[in-house]
Order: C-alpha cells, then sequence, then structure tokens
C-alpha cells in the first residue's frame, strides 16, 4: 500500500529523519516506538504531506504522492489521520465535525457524507451523539469522533499519532478497542504509541526509531521479546 525510500527531513535544529525506508503492505499494522524526538510523528506528518520532506519519496498504491504536481486534498482524501489532541471544532457538532472536510473540501454529496458518518457512529457506540457538541462528550467519546472522522473518506491508509496519550487510564481502552476492530476489518494502519502493550496487541510489525532512523523492525514478539540492538534493549528496559 505504501512505500517510503530514502526519506530525509530536517528542521532548522537538524536532521529529523534520515534517509528512512519503510514499506507497508495492505491490511497491515505497523507500529511506530521510539524515545520522544526520534521522529515517528514527523514520520507519520511527511507521510500525509503535513512536512514537505527534503528527499526521498513516497508512494501509495503506486501513486508519487511527493511529486509536487500532486494536489495534497487529494492524497489526504486517501490517507486519514488522527492526532492526539483530538482537534473537533467546539463550535461544530459531532456530525458537523466528521462531514466539514468531505463536503467542503472533497465536494462530496452531504446525504450521502451524513448517511456514512451516522453508520460509523451507531458502529462505534456513539449513534445517539450525532447532534452533541464536543465538550458535552467524554475524552474517550470525542477521541473515536476524530477517529470517525479520519474514516468518513474511506480511506486506503490511517495514521494514527499517540490517539491514547492525552485520556484518562480509564477512557483508554474504549478507543484502543476501536483500533482492534478496525484491524480485524482489515484496514492499514501506522501508529505511534508509547503504549507497549497496546502495540504488541495490534501491531503485526514493530518498528523501532532512533534518530530519525528505523534501528531495527520486526513482528511484536520478536522486538519485544528479544531485541537485537543495544539501543532498543535500553530503550524497552526504560520503559517497560
Ligand atoms: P514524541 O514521542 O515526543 O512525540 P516524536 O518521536 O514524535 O516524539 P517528533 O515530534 O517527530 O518526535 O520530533 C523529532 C524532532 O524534530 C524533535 O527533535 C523535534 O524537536 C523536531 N521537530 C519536530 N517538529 C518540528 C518543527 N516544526 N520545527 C522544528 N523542529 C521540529
Ligand atoms: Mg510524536
Amino acid at each position: 500500500a505504501l512505500s517510503c525510500s530514502g526519506l530525509r527531513k530536517s528542521f532548522r535544529g537538524g536532521l529529523v529523519l534520515q534517509d528512512l525506508d519503510l514499506e507497508v503492505a495492505e491490511h497491515e499494522v505497523v507500529v511506530l516506538i521510539g524515545a520522544s524526538g526520534s521522529g515517528k510523528s514527523t514520520l507519520l506528518r511527511c507521510i500525509n504531506l503535513l512536512e514537505e520532506i527534503d528527499d526521498g519519496t513516497i508512494l501509495l498504491d503506486g501513486e508519487h504522492i511527493t511529486d509536487p504536481r500532486v494536489d495534497p486534498d487529494t492524497v489526504r482524501r486517501k490517507i486519514g489521520m488522527v492526532f492526539q489532541s483530538y482537534n473537533l471544532f467546539p463550535h461544530l457538532t459531532v456530525l458537523q465535525n466528521i462531514t466539514l472536510a468531505p463536503e467542503r473540501v472533497h465536494r462530496r454529496r452531504r446525504a450521502e457524507v451524513e448517511a456514512e458518518a451516522r453508520t460509523w457512529l451507531e458502529r462505534v457506540g456513539l449513534g445517539d451523539k450525532a447532534r452533541e457538541y464536543p465538550d458535552r462528550l467524554s475524552g474517550g467519546q470525542q477521541q473515536r469522533v476524530a477517529i470517525v472522522r479520519a474514516l468518513v473518506n474511506s480511506p486506503r491508509l490511517l495514521l494514527l499519532d499517540e490517539v491514547t496519550s492525552a485520556l484518562d487510564p480509564e477512557l483508554v481502552g474504549e478507543v484502543l478497542s476501536m483500533i482492534k476492530d478496525l484491524k480485524t476489518e482489515g484496514m492499514t494502519m501506522i501508529l505511534a504509541t508509547h503504549e507497549m502493550a497496546f502495540a504488541r496487541q495490534v501491531a503485526d510489525r514493530v518498528c523501532f526509531l532512533d534518530g530519525g532512523r528505523i534501528l531495527e523492525q520486526g513482528p511484536p514478539e520478536r522486538v519485544f521479546g528479544s531485541p537485537q540492538h543495544p539501543r532498543t534493549r535500553q530503550f524497552l528496559r526504560r520503559i517497560i
């Protein structure tokens, strides 16, 4: 589904992604782990064209999305992204939050988008919240709405950046279980997380980032069970 090669990205402070390669197959769930500042969010933001890469290429289903002639809005219709802070618009209802971009940016018909949004809300147990405003929902409910918002264009790929870290511990479970359901349905996902227990359960492959490179990757049993690289061992010792 996705193929990143030779990605390089620097900010004024220095190199954040260094010749990074990442292949993600259709239906695969890839989890990015690594210390704070290792480049996980930057990688996700580059894939969604929120950051411009300095070098390298990103192909989505064979299409060269980092080509400057490609319209970023067209790409973002195919790649959904959800952030740590759910970023819902407070003055819009749940339903309006979900349908805004598909209607305004992607010019889809309102009736069609609303029907899809309602179907998704029902499926994630929020069918009765369509007309509520975000501040009337719990953090876990808001984050599930944000995930529905990313799903309503039927993306080919879903990017999730620390989607549980802003939540109270008792609300984390409902969001994780929604992500597990998406995996069961075959959604292709890349997620960055500090929750190793969750990474172990949901990942087909775990990638350990260090200094903007993937230092080690493999099935979760291998990476967590017998990490090969000293830096991976050091990282896992510190956080588990
Ligand atoms: P965390 O686990 O804390 O979320 P991360 O792995 O997601 O960390 P990034 O947010 O990708 O790390 O940041 C990687 C590096 O890039 C950091 O050193 C950060 O300070 C730097 N960086 C990220 N965004 C910018 C920006 N817009 N301008 C300058 N530097 C940035
Ligand atoms: Mg981050």
